[in-house]
């Protein structure tokens, strides 16, 4: 092609650029980019039990959620509705502990929570203990949206959820040998510790419950967390990740958070608020509160282990902290790039 004939052409595409760049500057420097940041759980997570292609899976599962994520946010859609796309893929995967890959009960169910919320309204939404809906998350969203409730439980949190047309699977669907082994596993761990204490004693598994916290092109942030809870629950047991200010918080004053690990420590100190706080009142930065809650917080209420979590503020800044030897999480980069790390070295 003979360039020479469009020369005339070249200041109109130099007029064009620039008012798409201009367009793009006018949100202003508060406007952030968008931002998704996103995990899969905190626990101990070795490199010598872990084998190359577990580690790909995983890997390849959390690329997978962050990249369907983060369309959403690109094409202009709400960080709500990334949050949910994100931890739908990570409950749809059978290799974390959220709905298809859920942890049976000490009676051999999956009983599963989970919890949304968002940062404009602080409005929020929550489900604990439900068997059988394939997307906890999604029951969670509808809710937020179509009742005036924040948490249902149980068998009533199953009827309104068949209700609002949600997917039911059956038990074959929840079932995976990894985690029927592992239920096998704690139970004779629990038994060894009754005899060597005389009492009850709870063995703590807990590892692969999955969180998001998105910022969307609108400036609001929104954060979800979906998990199976504990191996060998038992007594209708529920963790902190469906309890708003426990595992899951969002607030566009100060952050979005989902929480994963022990999660009556997580309860007990109220961690995903505590990070919202701890901005708001201290001022201090969203990876300052975030450190602040895992490695001394959370550390005086439960020690070493107790878990982490991922926060995320308006400007795009955030935290993926953990106390544990690893935790599954990654982000998208401002060039839209999927990083997914695992160990806590990383
Ligand atoms: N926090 C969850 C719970 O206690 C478990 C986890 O994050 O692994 O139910």
């Amino acid at each position: 092609m003979n360039t020479g004939t469009h020369a005339h052409l070249l200041p109109l595409t130099l007029a064009l650029i620039s008012l798409v760049i201009l367009a793009d500057s006018s949100r202003g420097d508060d406007a952030a980019a968008v931002a998704l940041v996103i995990h899969g759980g905190a626990g101990t997570i070795l490199r010598d039990q872990m084998t190359p292609e577990r580690e790909a899976a995983l890997r390849a599962a959390l690329t997978e959620a962050l990249d369907i994520g983060y369309r959403i946010l690109k094409a202009g859609g709400s960080s709500l509705d990334a949050v949910e796309a994100a931890v739908c893929v990570l409950e749809d995967s059978p290799l974390f502990n959220a709905g298809r890959g859920a942890v049976f009960t000490s009676e051999g169910k999956n009983e599963m929570d989970a919890a949304i919320m968002d940062g404009a309204t602080r409005k929020a939404g929550a489900v604990a203990s439900v068997t059988g809906i394939k997307n906890p998350v999604k029951a969670a969203r509808k809710v937020m949206e179509n009742t005036s409730h924040v948490m249902l439980v149980g068998k009533g949190a199953e009827t309104f959820a068949r209700e609002q047309g949600l997917q039911f699977e059956d038990s074959a669907y929840f079932f995976t040998q990894h985690r029927w082994d592992e239920l096998q596993r704690t139970k004779e761990k629990e038994k060894e510790l009754k005899q060597e204490y005389g009492s009850l004693a709870f063995p703590h598994t807990h590892l692969g419950t999955v969180g998001a916290v998105a910022l969307d092109r609108d400036g609001n942030l929104a954060a979800a967390t979906s998990t199976g809870g504990l191996a060998n629950k038992r007594w209708g047991r529920v963790g902190d990740s469906p309890i708003i200010g426990a595992g899951t918080y969002a607030d566009n004053a100060t952050c979005a958070v989902s929480c994963t690990g022990r999660g009556e420590i997580f309860i007990r100190g109220a961690a995903a608020h505590e990070v919202s706080a701890l901005m708001r009142h201290e001022k201090l930065s969203v990876e300052k509160a975030a450190k602040r809650v895992v490695h001394d917080e959370l550390i005086e209420l439960g020690g070493e282990g107790t878990g982490g979590l991922i926060a995320l503020d308006r400007k795009g800044r955030f935290a993926m902290e953990c106390n544990t030897p690893g935790m599954y999480r990654g982000y998208v980069d401002s060039n839209g790039k999927a990083h997914t790390f695992v160990y806590r070295d990383e």
